[in-house]
């Protein structure tokens, strides 16, 4: 458990927007470790194996969007939501390879669930303040899936352990994942704190 990892990838528009330093520095500051790091433009064809996309999520995602349709009173693609979350599925995937993304592996205790808190929940407007997608910019459902485009929420995070490996295994290397000590380590995970005071 206390070597627990999970990816996260700072999205296209994260790198534009000029925010690498201060995503790195909200991850980092938590006291999980940085493990493994790397730029690089990915095609559509990658980003289509990385998301772990189950029935549930495109029945979920449809009707999430045929819902923000109606709110703006406008009519959706489609009134399928199989169909319609293909499309926001399609926009994503369009939206990950337009340009370069920093891909990293954090390691440390509750890395998955500490990492998704600190980011926030998917859709900016409505993601805590203090979190990343809730402090540093600005979308919504409702402005995205009109214009239909995938919502800009600055960073990728793995939303379970699994999703975590399996996302881990495809965008890096086994020997490019660092297994290296911090000093940090020492006061986060040693049992009797016996080794400050001399
Ligand atoms: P995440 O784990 O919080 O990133 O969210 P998901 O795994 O459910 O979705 C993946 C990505 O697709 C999100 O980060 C958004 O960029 C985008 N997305 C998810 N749901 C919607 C939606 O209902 N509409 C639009 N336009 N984009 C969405
Ligand atoms: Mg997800």
């Amino acid at each position: 458990m206390k070597k627990e990892k999970t990816l996260v990838v700072i999205k296209p528009d994260g790198v534009q927007r000029t925010l690498i330093g201060e995503i790195i520095k909200r991850y980092e500051r938590s006291g999980l470790k940085l493990v493994g790091l790397k730029m690089r433009v990915v095609g559509e064809d990658f980003i289509r194996k990385h998301y772990t996309v189950d029935p549930e999520w495109f029945l979920k995602t449809g009707k999430k969007t045929i819902e923000s349709y109606a709110k703006k009173g406008k009519t959706p693609p489609s009134e399928d939501p199989l169909e319609v979350s293909e499309i926001v599925f399609k926009n994503l995937v369009k939206y990950i390879a337009s340009g370069p993304v920093v891909a990293m592996v954090w390691q440390g205790m509750h890395a998955v669930g500490i990492v998704r808190k600190i980011t926030g929940i998917t859709e900016p407007l409505t993601s805590d303040m203090g979190t990343i997608r809730g402090d540093l910019t600005i979308d919504s459902y409702e402005v995205a899936d009109v214009d239909s485009r995938a919502v800009r929420n600055l960073v990728h995070a793995s939303g379970s352990i699994e999703e975590a490996e399996k996302e881990i295994a495809l965008w890096f290397k086994p020997e490019e994942i660092i297994n290296y000590r911090l000093i940090n380590d020492e006061i986060l995970y040693d049992v009797n704190l016996d080794g400050i005071l001399e």
